[in-house]
């Protein structure tokens, strides 16, 4: 079996340490072997971009196949034109993301503008394994730069919204791009529905100045400050490209993603009942909220894919995970960060502040806490747990879930990292606290019974505490 490269989001690293140019290249031609046809490609602002691009396109130009350059645009805008050019059999898109500046990734596209799962990705590793051979001289691709498919897929976002009641509502706006993919088509967004925004961290310098890119609360504060200081209506701010959205109140409030995932479907099912999806991490306010409301959740594992794959079979009406990844079906079955502002605007000029929206909701509290986990550990401590606890049966949709009366717990091992996760939520804190101190107990005492962790974070404490020596040059400045 070949090499696993494609983690949760495409195949990522360090660029010119694990992703090279020689990677890129190979990477490029089985992607076009296996896509088999002309391949779109595009780019997030990060300075790595040609190199992969050009990389990546040579690949797929030496098996034989064309290659439409989109330039710089978010990941949801190259899906949206792949998903509305019938001609075009794929994309690739190049992005690390929410990660630091010096990863870079390439995530495959297929021709439906759905990622591609993990069948496709198989097959693209296997034939990255093989070195498929280049065809003749007189029969490789060519390539094609493409102008305004960030215009052509805002303008689509535009038509989804009742933009006649935006552009009258005189709103305004501080918009925080983290210097990523959407630089260009959220602030065009914006002016397009006659919102006036105040732009923070909307340029393209590739480094991702600023902040780093995840967008976290802590991330925010220039946005949270910026929002309440200018008395806008919202605060909104993309990941590296701008697949997700998160907001932020008028008060200079960050709202989580699971609360504007929560309000949004509270919108949509007021127009629309139906099937909300989401993975089983979200909070149960999700699902307080969508039955309040006259709809379902639908729960599945993490990862976004898996949540679009979920709604095209069920016709759900809505979906997303916590993080600000939401998906509107009418759009298209993938992660949408210019429909989510344009659905957030309506749902506010239609409904009340985002500010009261949010107080009104009910209050979970959710504590998350990780342990160090080898990857031969995963598998037996999930079964170790699964034969502790059994107050309640655990659901396995992902790791394993447990529902209490008053709240639940969930462990799951992460896909990518040596770490093995536990999320406890519950309306009452000491509840969610305790549990997630004993299931965290009991996972550190299953992967490491003489208690060297404890060891090792005493050290670490002593070391920090330790007072740094004083430097005589500085001391006599
Ligand atoms: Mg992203």
């Amino acid at each position: 079996m070949a090499e696993r490269m494609f983690g949760t989001n495409g195949v990522r690293g360090v660029v010119n340490e694990y992703l090279t140019s020689e990677l890129a290249l190979k990477m490029g031609k089985a992607i076009g072997a296996v896509l088999r046809g002309k391949v779109a490609i595009a780019t997030d602002t990060r300075v790595s971009g040609e190199m992969i691009r050009t990389a990546v396109s040579a690949g797929i130009m030496a098996v034989g196949f064309d290659v439409l350059d989109l330039g710089t645009v978010p990941t949801p805008a190259l899906q949206y034109y792949i998903k509305t050019h019938t001609d075009v059999a794929g994309g690739v898109m190049i992005t690390a993301s929410h990660n630091p500046p010096q990863f870079n990734g390439i995530k495959c596209v297929l021709d439906d503008g759905t990622e591609a799962s993990r069948v496709e990705e198989s097959r693209i590793e296997e034939l990255y394994a093989d070195d498929i051979p280049s065809v003749a001289w007189n029969k490789v691709g060519k390539e094609e730069k493409i102008t305004g498919a960030g215009e052509a897929y805002v303008d689509h976002v535009i038509s989804l919204v009742d933009s006649e009641a935006i552009r009258n509502a005189g709103l305004t706006v501080c918009l925080d791009c983290s210097n990523g993919a959407a630089y260009q088509t959220s602030p065009m967004l914006l002016e397009k529905l006659n919102v006036r925004a105040i732009t923070i961290n909307c340029n393209s310098q590739g480094e991702f100045p600023g902040h780093p890119s995840e967008p976290t609360e802590d991330n925010l504060k220039d946005l949270k400050y910026m929002t309440k200081a200018t008395k806008s209506d919202l605060g909104i701010a993309h990941d590296g490209d701008a697949d997700r959205c998160v907001f932020v109140s008028s008060d200079g409030k960050y709202v989580s993603g699971d609360k504007s995932l929560a309000l949004l479907a509270k919108y949509i099912l007021s127009k629309e009942k139906g099937l909300v999806v989401t993975p089983v991490s979200s909070s149960s306010l999700v699902e307080e909220v969508v039955n309040a409301n006259g709809g379902k959740v639908v729960y599945t594992a993490v990862g976004s894919p898996i949540v679009a794959r979920k709604m095209m079979e069920n016709g759900a009406v809505f979906g997303g995970e916590e993080n600000g990844g939401l998906i509107f079906p009418d759009q298209q079955y993938c992660r949408d960060g210019a429909m989510s502002i344009a659905m957030m605007l309506e749902c506010i000029v239609m409904s009340e502040s985002l500010a009261s929206q949010v107080a009104a909701l009910p209050v979970y509290y959710t504590e998350k806490r990780k342990t160090d986990c080898p990857e031969e550990m995963k598998k037996p401590l999930l079964e170790h747990i699964e034969q502790i606890v059994t107050d309640v049966k655990a659901e396995n949709l992902d790791g394993l879930k447990f529902n209490y009366s008053d709240g639940w717990v969930l462990v799951r091992p992460s896909g990518t990292e040596p770490i093995f996760r536990v999320y406890s939520e519950s309306k009452n804190r000491d509840v969610a606290i305790s549990r997630a101190d004993s299931f965290e107990k009991l996972a550190w005492d299953f992967v490491d019974p003489e208690g060297l962790h404890l060891v090792k974070k005493a050290l670490q404490k002593k070391k920090r505490t330790k007072k740094a020596p004083v430097n005589p040059q500085q001391s006599t400045l």
